[in-house]
């Protein structure tokens, strides 16, 4: 999910936070092969990286109201209470959800990058520069089905692609989902703890867009209705919305995307710093009459009440992690909450 260009208190706060600096890597498990005692001091702690990194992550279940009001100092794992094939994952800053996930971004959906490969770590530098981004700005929240996740990882493994240790975490907590094998049924969708210019409430407007991802991977229908509705809109209200998308920075050759993203932005971001009648060329009127119809012949099930629900409440503000406020240097975003979950701190 992307924010907008051009709002009043757009993406520099978060840009002066998370510089572009060299990612600190899997050093542990590599920089060690050199020989001699710095191998076995590797080896020593590579062992106890992947002894941390065997314990079970642990998975509760939280509705919509319960992860907006939280504030996670480090990652957390939830299965959205009415629908448990659908995973939250609750990050402490939008660097430890880009370090997780921006790959996978690039491989899934990002524009003018390769589909059918992954990007090495200098290539996904590239990539997430030549638009103006940061690892933590690349995307606000992300979604992703089990499918094309079990095929990144499966890639990773054939091409001999090294992964950043939060990528090796996400694919612990897939193999203990069952979602790298075949057929699984199952979403991640995400979203970064409050700080920066994330505020409580853009938490709130950020999962209710990932909640509507969450449900086109898992229940069939309603893809199936997202995939009519698409079909049934005018050429040109489509190439409005390819157009938003694409400046967003999806790849807009991606159908599927383009409807699945048409579903999330109209009906479930009523946030004009993220959508609005403008960013597609019309008034509110008629993007009013798109979504009442969208809304009025929907399947019925979970998530239907969203589509016209306000979001739920939020505090006004959420206090900065203690581990967050007391490791935060000028110019740098240190914080143990990640060390805490298993991260290195950028
Ligand atoms: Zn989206």
């Amino acid at each position: 999910m992307r924010r907008l260009p051009g709002n009043e208190d757009d993406t520099i706060i978060v840009r002066a936070l998370a510089p572009a600096v060299p990612v600190r890597r899997r050093s542990l498990l590599y920089a060690g092969l050199g020989g001699g005692a710095a191998l076995l001091t590797a080896a020593g702690l590579g062992a106890f990286w992947w002894q941390r990194r065997a314990k079970p992550i642990p998975i509760g279940t939280a509705t919509e109201a319960e992860v907006d009001q939280t504030q996670p100092c480090k990652t957390t794992v939830t299965y959205l209470a009415p629908d448990k094939s659908v995973v939250v994952i609750d990050f402490p800053s939008l660097r430890a959800q880009g370090l997780t996930l921006d790959r996978v971004a690039a491989f899934v959906e990002k524009a003018g990058v390769p589909h059918n490969r992954l990007l090495d770590d200098a290539a996904l530098d590239a990539a997430i520069t030549s638009g103006g981004d940061t690892v933590a700005s690349y995307y606000y929240g992300h979604d992703y089905q089990a499918v094309d996740l079990a095929r990144f990882f499966a890639l990773a493994r054939s091409e001999g692609i090294a992964l950043y240790p939060q990528e090796l975490w996400l694919k612990q907590l897939l193999a203990q989902l069952g979602w790298l094998q075949p057929g699984a049924n199952g979403a991640i969708i995400t979203l970064p703890g409050a700080g920066g210019d994330v505020s409580p409430e853009m938490r709130a407007v950020i999962l209710r867009h990932e909640i509507s991802h969450g449900a086109f991977y898992t229940v069939p229908e309603y893809r199936h209705y997202v995939e009519q509705f698409w079909a049934s809109l005018t050429p040109s209200d489509r190439a409005a919305f390819t157009a938003f998308l694409g400046r967003q920075g999806y790849d807009t050759s991606l159908t599927e995307l383009m409807l699945n993203e048409t579903q999330a932005y109209l009906i479930f971001t009523r946030d004009p710093r993220f959508f609005n009648a403008a960013v597609i060329g019309k008034t509110e009127a008629e993007v009013d009459q798109l979504r009442q119809g969208f809304i009025a012949n929907m399947p019925n099930f979970w998530l239907t009440p969203l589509a016209n629900s306000p979001l739920p409440p939020v505090p006004q503000s959420m206090p900065a992690c203690p581990e967050k406020q007391a490791m935060l240097a000028p110019g740098k975003r240190l914080c143990l909450c990640y060390r805490r979950a298993g991260f290195a701190c950028g």
